[in-house]
């Protein structure tokens, strides 16, 4: 349930919602916008009261029930877009925010190269996964710690943010440390105990969408975060598992204008989890910007041909420096800069 308070509530005339839901035992979450706030009341049966409840409460303009399964992450809660904070980076504004590097942390070299290409090319963030989430166990699983003090060696180096995978909430905390991202992986959608464990942290949050998810799961997965207290939450579409198998995943390009429609929260795009092969990655790419996305994750790696995770599906440092170019001008044609 939404209330929504006058432009001119008093403090008081919130603090009197506030209690009230508290004493219903429900649990509530507040937007203080710039102009009015909007108090959100929680709990499994708000279905079961009245809505007048609050409505007749002084200061209150409007109470309204969120009939979707999600609702932090709603419009109705926040009719504003989130824009998430990262450094001096902004994601979900009017520039667009590439994210950049290998699939996973190899070495310091690599790791080292990976990130001055990217940086030179224009991305604002790198990537890199210490602890990787693979089907098989005999494939190569990360470096794990020893992958994160590389990133923040690079961290330091180039002054970039780092992003890296998180899959397990015993580690939430020792991630972390190091980096300025965390992810959680599409197989991690709705791992609800790692998604509670980010909900306490400040660090902003990329959650990917589950490979067989709906956006209504994806968005409510999203309010698990939100309803821990941490606000930086960025979605991320990777492609879906359908019938078709000429990519390694099917890009949803509709989720995006989806998500902005039903959601205030920020969505990138990763196309190279989705095309599964580095000739369709620039392609993907352009149709997310051009659909509205905020900015993408992408691999790349030094020398794609060495790689000891997703070769097949990392660009090559000159076919990036391509597509940035490429990218700029869809971005220009939509008023937005990279
Ligand atoms: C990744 O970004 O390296 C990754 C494993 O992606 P996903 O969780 O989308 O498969
Ligand atoms: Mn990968």
């Amino acid at each position: 349930m939404i209330v929504e308070m006058r432009k001119k509530a008093s403090q008081k005339e919130i603090d009197d919602v506030v209690l009230k839901a508290k004493s219903l035992s429900f649990s509530v979450q507040l937007n203080i916008g710039t102009d009015k706030t909007v108090i959100a009341i929680l709990g499994s049966n708000t279905g079961q009261i009245s809505t007048d409840i609050f409505a007749v409460l002084p200061g209150v303009e409007n109470v309204t029930r969120i009939m979707k399964p999600y609702k932090l992450a709603s419009r109705e809660f926040q009719p504003k877009n989130t824009i998430v904070r990262v450094g001096d980076v902004e994601i979900g504004g009017n520039r667009l925010v590439i994210m950049a590097g290998p699939c996973a942390v190899e070495s310091r070299k690599q790791m080292d190269e990976a990130t001055r290409i990217v940086k030179n090319a224009g991305a604002l963030i790198v990537r890199g996964g210490a602890f990787k989430p693979r089907t098989s166990p005999f494939s190569f699983q990360g470096l794990e710690e020893k992958g994160l003090e590389y990133l923040v060696e690079i961290k330091k180096k180039y002054g970039l943010p780092v992003i890296t995978e998180v899959v397990d909430p015993h580690q939430v905390e020792m991630v972390a440390k190091y980096a300025d991202i965390l992810q959680v992986g599409a197989r991690n959608m709705q791992n609800f105990t790692l998604l509670t464990e980010l909900g306490k942290i400040k660090h902003a949050v990329v959650l990917k969408r589950g490979l067989a998810n709906t956006v209504t799961e994806w968005l409510t997965a999203a309010d698990y975060l939100l309803a821990g207290g941490n606000k930086s939450v960025i979605l991320c579409e990777r492609g879906i598992r359908t019938f078709e198998d000429s990519t390694r995943f099917s890009m949803d390009i509709s989720s995006i204008p989806v998500i902005k429609r039903f959601s205030h929260l920020p969505v990138i795009v990763d196309p190279s989890h989705a095309a599964g092969h580095y000739t369709l990655v620039p392609a993907i790419a352009r149709a997310a910007i051009a659909a509205g996305a905020d900015g993408l994750l992408i691999e790349v790696h030094p020398n794609p041909k060495e790689a000891l995770v997703d070769g097949l599906q990392s660009l090559t440092p000159s076919d990036f420096k391509r597509l940035m170019g490429e990218i700029k001008s869809i971005a220009e044609s939509l008023g937005r800069t990279i």
